[in-house]
């Protein structure tokens, strides 16, 4: 762990081995926080973050660029051991990650001196209102495993950029990612408490974000995590980003090349496990045999493999809870009577059991926990329409609204469903899983937060000062 400044065992009697999903070999131990560790990294924080407020913007802006420059300058060796740990494939989606965490730390560093805030006309003459912004404190930030170096970069580098303290536990499944950032923030030269780590699972992260010495709680991972979060957190600051069940509705006047191509690259795209994945495709009833023929074409193209191969388009699932979640998802589909035109299960002749098929799933019934669930997997469910009101209805039919995407030549048709789709982000001729890093980005179902600026904006606290000059002493 790292704490106030220094790698240490803190008060751990308990280590967990990590292993590889690709090959099932050991890559390290982390060993397990204690409450001991936790108290001990919150205040650690809570001064750290003091030591941050206290420089100037520009040089915290320098530090978050001299650790943008740190991590382009290892970037293979934290990509390849990244490929390792998640089991991404890492020329075409591990190198990408790195790239977009060193972006994090850029984006925040040029947006944060441009955090200005307002001054607002009194009601009254001789008095003077503005708002300024403080820091919230300490930030407990807590990760999941799907972008173990980028998602917490994408909190970790607006809160320094704010001046706030911060405690990192990372995914149980990923943490070797976590502790590389971390390595490469303390070479950056963070004040000493800044940035604290701490290893564990579910229980640790209830005491870190329940703990009276953490003001606020940024955390990516599932909507279930997400709730229980809010409920314990009380009325600390939380930002919550969730789950997903990106649907994809293609119409019927859709360019169906594209619409294929979109699908098959949104549930391929790190073998499914990613909240804007494509996890179910809605076709109008007119273009659905011509849609599925292109479908199966581009799924079978998908090279399942060793995440260092170059051949490799898709690296196995990353751990077994995942893994067994798409098997039922997908006994459930086949009882409900769901025709499976392209894999179905885990793949055989690889050094574990986590290598799943791409795999295409047609006339799926809402009633089916793939429709109905994330089944954060390489699977494509494939369920028609007759009309834009029921397809709008059926991809409403979420309580997951994050984001979603719509084939079509018309535009009036795309601003219709624009405005009726209850989701985050809408792509439009896109898949759902096309992002980028300053837009706007959450759940409709209330955990919306930012990028870029609109993010920094949450990671403190905007406060009202009132100055009467008029009786103003020197
Ligand atoms: P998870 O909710 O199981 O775990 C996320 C983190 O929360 C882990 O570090 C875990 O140890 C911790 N945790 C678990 N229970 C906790 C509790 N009660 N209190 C405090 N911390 C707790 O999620 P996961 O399986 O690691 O990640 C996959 C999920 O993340 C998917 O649902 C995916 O859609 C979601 N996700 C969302 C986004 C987004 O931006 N919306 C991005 C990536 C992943």
């Amino acid at each position: 762990m790292y704490i106030d400044g220094a790698w240490t065992e803190g008060r751990a009697t308990e280590a967990v081995t990590i292993t590889s999903p690709a090959t099932g070999e050991a890559l390290g131990e982390v060993p397990v926080a204690t409450q001991a560790d936790v108290d001990a990294a919150v205040q650690a924080a809570r001064e750290g973050g003091r030591a941050l407020e206290e420089l100037t913007v520009y040089e915290r802006a320098e530090l978050l660029r001299r650790a943008a420059d740190l991590i382009e300058a290892s970037a293979d060796e934290i990509a390849r051991d990244l490929a390792m740990e998640q089991g991404k494939p890492w020329l075409t989606e591990a190198v990408e990650e790195v790239e977009e965490t060193a972006g994090n730390f850029r984006m925040a560093a040029e947006d944060v001196k441009r955090l200005d805030t307002a001054v607002i006309p009194s009601e009254r003459r001789g008095k003077m209102v503005f708002t300024f912004r403080k820091p919230n404190g300490v930030f407990a930030v807590v990760t999941p495993w799907n972008f173990p170096i980028m998602i917490p970069s994408e909190l970790i580098a607006p809160a320094l950029a704010t001046g706030n303290g911060v405690v990192l536990k990372p995914s149980e499944f990923t943490p070797l990612a976590g502790r590389r950032l971390v390595e490469l923030l303390h070479e950056a030269g963070f004040p000493r408490g800044s940035v604290n780590l701490v290893f564990g699972g579910r229980e640790i992260g209830e005491s870190l974000v329940t703990h009276d010495g953490v003001q606020a709680i940024a955390f990516v991972g599932s909507h279930t995590t997400g709730e229980a979060i809010v409920r314990a957190a009380g009325l600390k600051r939380t930002l919550i980003e969730a789950s997903g069940n990106g649907p994809q509705i293609v119409l019927g006047d859709a360019d169906l090349d594209a619409a294929a191509r979109a699908a098959v690259e949104g549930a391929a795209y790190l073998a499914g496990q990613v909240c804007v994945a494509t996890e179910r495709v809605l076709v109008a009833e007119e273009a659905h045999d011509e849609l599925v023929e292109r479908v199966l074409a581009l799924a079978g193209d998908v090279v399942l493999g060793h995440p260092l191969e170059q051949a490799t388009t898709m690296g196995p699932l990353n751990n077994e809870p995942v893994a067994a979640k798409m098997d039922r998802h997908m006994a459930d589909a086949r009882e409900r009577g769901a025709q499976v035109l392209l894999g179905g299960g885990r793949a055989d002749g690889f050094p574990t059991d986590l290598y799943y098929e791409m795999t295409v799933v047609d006339v799926v019934g809402t009633d089916t926990l793939l429709f109905r669930e994330e089944s954060f997997g390489p699977v494509l469910p494939i369920t028609t329409f007759r009309s834009d009101d029921e397809a709008i209805a059926m991809a409403n039919d979420s309580h997951l609204g994050l984001q979603a995407a719509v084939f079509t030549s018309s535009l009036k048709r795309a601003f219709r469903y624009m405005h009726e789709l209850r989701v985050g982000s809408i792509q439009i001729n896109e898949s759902t899983g096309y992002w980028e890093g300053r837009p706007p980005f959450g759940g409709a179902a209330g955990t919306k937060t930012g990028w870029g600026r609109i993010q920094l904006e949450d990671f403190t606290d905007l406060r009202t000062a009132t100055i009467d000059y008029l009786n103003a002493h020197d």
